[in-house]
């Protein structure tokens, strides 16, 4: 028999994330035609504002796809076939990223790194400098994987870069931290900023962003991996008059408009603030069940997802399939290695302290259920904390 869960049910995977009501409606508003003047008018006012969420003075190109499609969009505009990227062996997606590139016939480097630190600055140092040729076209980070919920500080990463003397573009993933953590593109010399709709920017899945760089233009401009439905120029172009060269996701780009406003309402330092606390309550809680992190680096545990080690012979899975029959809360499961080992709780995009409060609540009842050996401490301490800071 199904089971019947009346009220909301609890959405507290790492993305997609909860859609707020108001950005719901704007996208079930009647389709438009996309080569109208309406249309013009969305695009012509929707890329600042997206420009200033992403803290960025560069274009921000936007494409109806997933953000693997933003991933490869990144490496198809920049890359040739035989080029050789560094990447970093540092969680589930960003072996992702460096498998796509693989495939399309580049050379990665994949550094070995934990899945439970950040990516070490010193590493990328030394990486770059044991290549005097230059040969590296590229250094490919997930700046918050989401996988692990560690996140790698791309600012240091960047001074190493330029300590190295290197001339490698600099490709971020940001599809779990933008709009969620702080993230400066243009302070921190990024050259092409993959990010997606479904977390942070608190809309349906459907969107990818690459942010570009002149650099990257410019390496654009010689690079030549097939780009096909990828290339920033002719959207680049087609932008400026407030159009798409191929049908945009027009429900989409007006339910991001919202979006875009309600960021900008709340003011992206409060945005960041909130993530900041929600992630400090949920860690709070999660050790006082007496459990671990993934993360063992105090500096760098996620602000948008937390991932819980749950020890044998209890399984993740069994305790998130338990939280979902009995609860109706969906947790983000183990990726990769880390199946089975790990769940992840989502505290990503529209969130308030009562929300956090009944999911910390419902892992926690879920954790006791399935007998993995807790204290029943976790909840009170998130709520110690959240009742004695500051509130959203
Ligand atoms: N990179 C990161 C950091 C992610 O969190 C995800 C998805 O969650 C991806 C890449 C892949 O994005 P998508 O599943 O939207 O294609």
């Amino acid at each position: 028999m199904v089971a019947l869960h009346p009220g909301r049910h609890f959405l507290q995977i790492p993305g997609p994330t909860n859609v707020p009501d108001r950005v719901l409606h704007a996208t079930a508003l009647p389709t438009i035609d996309h080569r109208g003047p309406e249309f013009a008018e969305l695009v012509l006012d929707l890329l600042p504002a997206l420009a200033r969420v992403f803290q960025t003075h560069n274009p921000v190109v936007i494409y109806p796809a997933s953000g693997t499609g933003a991933c490869q969009a990144a490496l198809v505009n920049v890359l040739s076939p035989g080029d050789r990227v560094l990447a970093f062996d540092s969680g589930h997606f960003a072996r992702l990223w460096a498998g796509l590139a693989e495939q399309l016939g580049i050379e990665v480097e994949l550094v070995p790194a934990s899945w439970r630190r950040a990516v070490d600055p010193d590493l990328v140092y030394e990486r770059l400098r044991a290549d005097p040729a230059h040969e590296l076209a590229a250094v490919l980070v997930v700046h918050n994987e989401t996988s692990t919920g560690v996140t790698s500080p791309i600012d240091e990463i960047r001074r190493a870069i330029d300590a190295a003397a290197h001339p490698a573009l600099f490709l971020v993933d940001t599809i779990s931290s933008l709009a969620s953590i702080d993230y400066r593109p243009d302070e921190w010399g990024v050259d092409v900023t993959v990010a997606g709709s479904q977390k942070g920017l608190m809309l349906p899945p459907g969107l990818g962003f690459n942010v570009v760089s002149a650099r990257a233009l410019e390496a654009a401009s010689r690079a030549t991996l097939p780009k096909g439905y990828w290339d920033w120029a002719p959207i680049l172009e087609a932008n400026t008059h407030g159009r798409y060269p191929s049908t945009p996701a027009t429900n989409l780009l007006v339910g991001l408009r919202e979006a875009l406003a309600l960021l900008e309402e709340e003011g992206l330092e409060n945005v960041f603030a909130r993530h900041d606390r929600h992630a400090e309550a949920t860690r709070r809680a999660v050790r006082g069940w007496g459990l671990e992190t993934v993360c063992q680096d105090a500096d760098a545990c996620s602000s948008t997802v937390t991932g819980v080690v749950v020890s044998e012979p209890h399984d993740a899975d069994a305790v998130r399939a338990l939280i979902l029959e009995r609860f109706d809360m969906s947790l983000g499961a183990g990726l990769g290695k880390l199946a089975g080992r790990v769940f992840r709780i989502g505290h990503v995009g529209a969130l308030n302290d009562l929300t956090l409060a009944g999911t910390l609540c419902g892992v926690e009842l879920g954790l006791a259920l399935s007998k993995v050996p807790i204290v029943r401490a976790g909840v009170a301490a998130a709520l110690d904390y959240l009742g004695t800071t500051a509130c959203d």
